[in-house]
């Protein structure tokens, strides 16, 4: 039954996001690693405000290491926790230089070892920049599970391995997308409106 609404879900999410863009700008593993780690309790867009800066002064490991913490924090301010994440790129960066030859590893095992990079920032750089099924779960597909009678998981963890159970390898990096964006417009944290809802409508149907 679960199987069933997930792939109804689907299938409605398919018709309204039928090519979902990735929201952070980023010409590379790289600069996507860093946006992803910037945007950690701060809004995609203004992350999106304060990269162009940021990449132009330094857009690969080792120019990141040409500017300093204070330079980079000063520059990343806008999005919160400026001295916490400035030193997370720089010592990111150094790792990425003095062992993987100034590239991003393409490994969940790797990337979880680098500096202010968690499980979901290492799942949306494999999923977005190397292309490998993964399904990154934030509070708004946490949400959207429970309400949709998807998962019944106390964390993200569980939400994760629950709707990896139930919707084909293959969709994951497209649906991870999806479900935000259906997140952000139609399903807030408060205020939805059951009424006006494409998704919720189908249990009463
Ligand atoms: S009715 Fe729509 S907005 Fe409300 S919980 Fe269901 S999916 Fe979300």
């Amino acid at each position: 039954m679960k199987k069933k609404h997930a792939l109804e879900i689907q299938k409605i999410l398919n018709k309204l996001f039928p090519n979902p863009e990735i929201p952070l700008k980023h010409q590379d593993a790289y600069t996507l690693l860093i946006a992803v780690l910037l945007s950690a309790q701060c809004t995609d867009e203004r992350v999106n405000k304060v990269t162009p800066e940021l990449f132009a002064k330094a857009s690969t490991p080792q120019e990141m290491l040409t500017l300093t913490i204070a330079e980079i924090a000063q520059i990343i301010h806008p999005c919160g926790l400026k001295n916490t994440k400035a030193k997370a790129i720089w010592n990111l960066s150094k790792i990425l230089v003095d062992k993987h030859k100034g590239k991003v590893p393409a490994s969940f095992g790797a990337l979880e070892k680098l500096p202010g990079v968690g499980h979901k920032t290492a799942s949306v750089v494999m999923s977005q920049a190397f292309k490998k099924p993964a399904f990154p779960v934030d509070t708004h597909i946490h949400r959207c599970a429970k309400r949709w009678g998807l998962s019944g998981g106390k964390n993200v963890e569980q939400t994760e391995a629950d709707l990896k159970r139930l919707f084909p390898k293959t969709s994951w990096n497209k649906l991870h997308l999806q479900i935000i964006y259906f997140a952000r417009k139609y399903c807030p944290a408060r205020g939805h409106d059951p009424e006006k809802c494409p998704i919720c409508s189908i249990y009463s149907a």
